[in-house]
C-alpha cells in the first residue's frame, strides 16, 4: 500500500467504522459461532504474494465481524464497559501512524511530557490528592499510563516486596532472600479481582483473603486481625490491594479504615478501582474515596467507563523511588544528556535527591527499624500494643511526606543518582495522546455527563426489576451496575443467562455472592437510550416466562 492508495483506503475506513459505530444497535451483540469457525474459512498459510486490500478487507465483514462481541453495542451487558469513542479512536490512529516509543523523555520528549501532563489532568480531575501528582517534577509522587489494572496492581505489589525486603534484608543481614521472601504476605478481599490473586503468584508471596462483611466490603477490624495474627507467627505483611468497585457487585472496600490499618503495620496500600475510577470525576460519587491520602499507589482504567478505549490504565504513585528500586537497570543506550531533568518512564530523573533519606538513620538505629515490621526473622512477632517507647511524635518511625499525603517510608539514598523506572516493559505506545484528547474534547462536564448517564440508566434498569415480583436484586446496585436474579433456585437464573446469550441479542455474565448466583447488567454504551434498556428488559422478561413455564408450567 503506497500513499496514494493508503489516502483513498484510509477513507473508506473511517467511514466504515462510523458506519459500525452509528448502526451497532442492529447488530447481533454476540455471536452465534462456534470454536474454530474461523479455520474452516480461512488459508492454512500467509499468502505468498501481496493481496489487493480490497480482497483483504472483504474477509472483515464476511468472516471477521460475525465472530465479534460488539462491545460498544448497547445491548452489550457483559464485565464492565470497555468504551472507546472518537477522539480516542482519533489519538489511536495518529499514535499508530507516529509509533514513537514512549520510554525515556529523550526518545519522545513530547510523548513523555504529554503523559505527565494529561495523568496531572486527570488526577486533579478525579479529586486526588496533590501527593500522586507530578507538577513541577518536584514531587516524588506521579502518574503513569499503564497497560491494564492488572498491569498496574503487579507493579505496585513488585515495589512494595522490594521495599520490605530491603528493609527486613537490613535488619536480617546473613539471611538469604529467598527465605525473607517466605515471610512476606499479602492481603485483600475475598471480592479482589482475580488479577489481585495472580500479581501474587508471580510475587511469589502469599495472599491471605480477608472475608468482606455483608456489603462485599473488606474493612479494616478484619485487615488488622489478620495481620496481627500473621505478625504473631513470624509473618512480614506488606501490602494491601483494596477495591474500590469489585467486580462481582461494584462493592467498595472501606478506605479509610484500610489505609488507617496499613499505615499502623507500615504496609504499602494499593487502590484497585478499576471500573469504578471513573466515577470519580464526579463529585457526588467521591465519598467512596474517602481515605485515598492514605494509600501509595491508586489505578483506574479509563479504557472502561471514561471512553479512552483500550489499553489505558492510570496508575498514580506517592513515591515513584519505589517503582525504581524494583525495575533499576540502567544500560548506556538508554542514558541521555537530558536524564535527571525530565521523567523517562522507563527511567531516569534526579529528583529523588530532593528528598531527604530516613533510611540511613533507621539502619544505624537498629531499634527504630525493627519497629518498622514489629518484627524479626527468629520469630520475635514485636509489640503491636501501640504503647511504644519511640512513639513520642505519633509517626511511628515514618517520615512525613507532605502535609494530607499520610505518614510514609522513603528509603532512598540521597547522594545516589536515582534512575526511575515506571513499569515492567522498556517500550511504550503513545497512549496519552488519546487520553488528552478525550480530556480536551469532552472536557470535565462532557465526562460528567456520560458517567451520570450510564448511573441513571442502571437505576432505570433497577427499578424495572423491583417492580418485577418475579425478580429479585440482592445486592444493593451501585454505580452502573444491577446484579440480579429470579426468585428461587440458582438454575432459574443460570438457565435465563444462557438462553439470553444464545439468542444473542443482549450479552451478560454471572456472578456469584455467596453461593446466589445473580446476572451482571451493566450498561456499558454512551449510547444506550430509554428505549435501549425496555427493549432489553422485555427480551429478558420474554426469556424469563419461557423459562418459568418450562420449569413450572
Ligand atoms: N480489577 C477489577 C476490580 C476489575 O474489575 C478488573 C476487570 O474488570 C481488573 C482489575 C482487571 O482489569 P485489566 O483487564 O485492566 O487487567
Amino acid at each position: 500500500m503506497d500513499h496514494a492508495e493508503f489516502r483513498i483506503k484510509a477513507k473508506e475506513m473511517v467511514d466504515y467504522i462510523a458506519d459500525y459505530l452509528e448502526n451497532i444497535r442492529d447488530r447481533r451483540v454476540y455471536p452465534g459461532v462456534q470454536p474454530g469457525y474461523l479455520h474452516k474459512l480461512l488459508p492454512k498459510e500467509a499468502p505468498i504474494n501481496s493481496e489487493k486490500w480490497d480482497n483483504i478487507f472483504k474477509d472483515v465483514e464476511e468472516h471477521i465481524m460475525p465472530g465479534l462481541v460488539h462491545w460498544q453495542s448497547p445491548h452489550m451487558h457483559a464485565y464492565f464497559p470497555a468504551l472507546t469513542s472518537y477522539p480516542s479512536i482519533m489519538g489511536d490512529m495518529l499514535s499508530s501512524a507516529l509509533n514513537v516509543l514512549c520510554f525515556t523523555w529523550a526518545s519522545s520528549p513530547a510523548g513523555t511530557e504529554l503523559e505527565t501532563i494529561a495523568m496531572n489532568w486527570l488526577g486533579k480531575l478525579l479529586g486526588l490528592p496533590d501527593c500522586f501528582l507530578n507538577e513541577k517534577n518536584e514531587s516524588p509522587g506521579g502518574g503513569v499510563i499503564q497497560t491494564t489494572a492488572s498491569e498496574a496492581t503487579l507493579v505496585s505489589l513488585l515495589a512494595a516486596r522490594t521495599r520490605a525486603l530491603m528493609e527486613l534484608a537490613q535488619l536480617n543481614p546473613d539471611v538469604q532472600s529467598a527465605e525473607l521472601l517466605g515471610h512476606l504476605i499479602c492481603y485483600c478481599s475475598d471480592q479482589a479481582h482475580s488479577s489481585v490473586e495472580k500479581a501474587g503468584l508471580i510475587g511469589l508471596v502469599r495472599m491471605r483473603y480477608i472475608e468482606s462483611d455483608e456489603n462485599q466490603s473488606m474493612r479494616g477490624a478484619q485487615l488488622e486481625e489478620a495481620i496481627l495474627s500473621d505478625k504473631a507467627k513470624g509473618l512480614v505483611p506488606f501490602w494491601v490491594c483494596a477495591t474500590l468497585g469489585t467486580t462481582g457487585s461494584v462493592a467498595f472496600d472501606n478506605l479509610r479504615e484500610i489505609g488507617e490499618v496499613c499505615e499502623r503495620h507500615a504496609a504499602w496500600l494499593h487502590v484497585d478501582a478499576a471500573y469504578a475510577g471513573s466515577a470519580f470525576v464526579c463529585p457526588e460519587f467521591r465519598n467512596w474515596l474517602n481515605g485515598v491520602e492514605l494509600a501509595d499507589s491508586f489505578a483506574f482504567n479509563p479504557s472502561k467507563w471514561l471512553m479512552v478505549n483500550f489499553d489505558c490504565t492510570a496508575m498514580w504513585v506517592k513515591d515513584s523511588t519505589a517503582l525504581h528500586r524494583t525495575f533499576n537497570v540502567n544500560p548506556i543506550y538508554l542514558r541521555h544528556e537530558n536524564s535527571g531533568k525530565a521523567i523517562d518512564y522507563m527511567l531516569g530523573s534526579e529528583k529523588a535527591n530532593v528528598k531527604k533519606s530516613i533510611v540511613q538513620t533507621q539502619i544505624e538505629d537498629k531499634t527504630q527499624a525493627s519497629k518498622q515490621y514489629d518484627i524479626k526473622l527468629n520469630g520475635d512477632s514485636g509489640n503491636n500494643s501501640g504503647d511504644d517507647p519511640y512513639d513520642e511524635d505519633g509517626l511511628h518511625g515514618y517520615n512525613k511526606i507532605s502535609p494530607g499525603c499520610g505518614n510514609k517510608i522513603q528509603l532512598e539514598n540521597p547522594d545516589k543518582k536515582e534512575m526511575l523506572h515506571w513499569q515492567i516493559p522498556l517500550s511504550r505506545r503513545f497512549r496519552a495522546l488519546k487520553l488528552w484528547f478525550v480530556l480536551r474534547n469532552y472536557g470535565v462536564v462532557g465526562l460528567q455527563k456520560h458517567i451520570r448517564e450510564s448511573v441513571r440508566l442502571a437505576q432505570k434498569f433497577e427499578a424495572l426489576v423491583l417492580a418485577d415480583q418475579r425478580f429479585e436484586i440482592p445486592q444493593s446496585r451501585n454505580l452502573g451496575m444491577v446484579a440480579f436474579r429470579l426468585k428461587g433456585d440458582n438454575t432459574l437464573t443460570e438457565r435465563l443467562l444462557k438462553r439470553l446469550n444464545a439468542k444473542g441479542y443482549i450479552h451478560a455474565v454471572p456472578a456469584c455472592f455467596k453461593g446466589v448466583y445473580v446476572i451482571r447488567f451493566t450498561v456499558t454504551s454512551q449510547r444506550t437510550t430509554n428505549q435501549d434498556i425496555l427493549d432489553d428488559w422485555n427480551e429478558i422478561k420474554t426469556v424469563a416466562k419461557e423459562i418459568l413455564l418450562e420449569v413450572f408450567g
